[in-house]
């Protein structure tokens, strides 16, 4: 039986890496297979936040999911927090888990930066935390952008020292799902570095609220290169912002990054630029519409987060009644 589980950190402004990458393809999935999304607000601890800023942020995140086509109907929509069962099940894997498997994390090298000894223990295990979202619900698949397959290796590799260790076929190991195009976004500013809800720089990413003379200048200013537009994809190699760009209108057009390349072949960069603006505003001009409309007066996100917290408590907290059992505790 097909189980989905996906989850997004409340940390800031979604973007279009988020939609592209992970969001857009919840939807897809939405029709065909039970799925669970989550609003990862423990996993945003991690870093310092700001309470006021995180509350907000968590309503404002679940908006996106909803106005991006995420149907709370057909689906399980909760933050993390409400759901005892993520941190329990995350001290058992702590216990699972090797200081070794963590050191080889790339995603906390990136985060902790160089003052590592600064970073908190959470950002440190953080990838545990993440197998216990995706085990405690026996998810079997896990759609993410790439940047979160590493992770996701982890705590395949976690499920199966835990069958391992207690001699049990109790957690199935999950499979990542990541689809072919836009698996990365990067950054606007940077065509080495993802595009990120924490980058500092608000021009790095285009974020799901702005509005169309916002993302027509973050456009303009994107960075590319002196050259024209490449006459075919080998011709990008060595130009990672140009094929960003390239990527982000094939993904938002639903077309072949070939098409796209052989249609701007040795045009200028003004052109497609404001032909990319056009597109992106109108596919995420309505999404940033109506993600105001649900944070304007926030009862309706309130309701669906706290009535799908409660469905995701009945299937999660047996899940780790029995992971207790087997590890032997006195209950
Ligand atoms: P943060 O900077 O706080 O880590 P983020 O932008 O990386 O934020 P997450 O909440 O960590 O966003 O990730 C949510 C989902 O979005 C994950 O499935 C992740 O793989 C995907 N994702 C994040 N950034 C990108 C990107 N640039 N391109 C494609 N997918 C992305
Ligand atoms: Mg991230």
């Amino acid at each position: 039986n097909n189980l989905i589980f996906s989850g997004i950190q409340p940390t800031g402004n979604l973007h279009l890496g988020n939609y592209l990458g992970a969001i857009r393809n919840w939807v897809k999935l939405q029709n065909d297979f039970e799925c669970i999304f989550c609003v990862v607000d423990m996993h945003a601890i991690t870093i310092p936040q700001d309470p006021a800023v995180l509350h907000a942020s968590i309503r404002e995140v679940a908006a996106g999911m909803i106005a991006s086509g995420v149907d709370p109907q057909k689906n399980i929509l909760f933050n993390q927090s409400r759901v005892p069962a993520h941190a329990e099940l995350a001290w058992v894997l702590n216990c699972i888990a090797r200081i070794g498997w963590l050191n080889r994390m790339t995603q906390f090298k990136d985060k902790a930066g160089k003052n590592r000894d600064n970073a908190t223990v959470g950002l440190y295990v953080y990838p545990n935390l993440m197998a216990a979202d995706i085990l405690t619900y026996k998810a079997t698949h896990v759609p993410v952008g790439d940047d979160q397959k590493q992770h996701l290796e982890l705590a395949r590799d976690i499920a199966q020292a835990f069958n391992s260790q207690f001699g049990v076929d109790f957690f199935p190991l999950p499979e990542p799902q990541i689809f072919a195009t836009a698996a990365r976004v990067m950054s606007l500013r940077d065509g080495t570095k993802k595009m990120s809800k924490s980058d500092a720089s608000d021009q790095s990413r285009i974020n799901l609220t702005d509005g169309p003379d916002e993302i027509a200048q973050k456009l303009k200013r994107a960075k590319t290169d002196p050259l024209p537009l490449p006459e075919s994809a080998e011709d990008m190699k060595e130009r990672p912002e140009v094929a960003n760009l390239i990527g982000i209108y094939a993904a938002l057009s639903d077309r072949e990054i070939g098409d796209v390349v052989t249609e701007f072949a040795g045009k200028g960069f003004a052109e497609f630029k404001g032909r990319l603006a056009d597109l992106a505003v109108s596919v995420l001009g309505p999404i940033g519409t109506e993600m105001q409309r649900l944070t304007k007066d926030p009862g309706y996100v309130d309701q669906v987060l706290r009535e799908g917290g409660e469905k995701a408590n009945a299937i999660a907290a047996p899940v780790v009644d029995q992971v207790h059992d087997i590890v032997g505790f006195l209950r």
